[in-house]
């Protein structure tokens, strides 16, 4: 099982991480700027698609 988090705080909220996202468990949220782990954290299929488009190293897969 894999679990994805962001950290906000590193985030630019480029948007480029949730379309490519083979789970749909991650949206972007245009109030904060930031993109978020909206579906169940647990569904992600440890693909990393996420994280290789990921310019700001802002999302981490751990395989629990
Ligand atoms: S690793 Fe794959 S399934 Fe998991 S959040 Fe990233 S794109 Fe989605
Ligand atoms: S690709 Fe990275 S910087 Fe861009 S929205 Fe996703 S988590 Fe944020």
């Amino acid at each position: 099982m894999y679990i994805v988090s962001i950290d906000e705080a590193l985030c630019s909220g480029c948007d480029s991480c949730a379309d490519g996202c083979p789970a749909r468990i991650l949206s972007f949220d245009s109030d904060k700027g930031v993109t978020y782990v909206s579906g169940d954290e647990t569904e992600c299929m440890g693909c990393e698609a996420c994280v290789a488009v990921c310019p700001s190293e802002a999302i981490t897969i751990t395989e629990m």
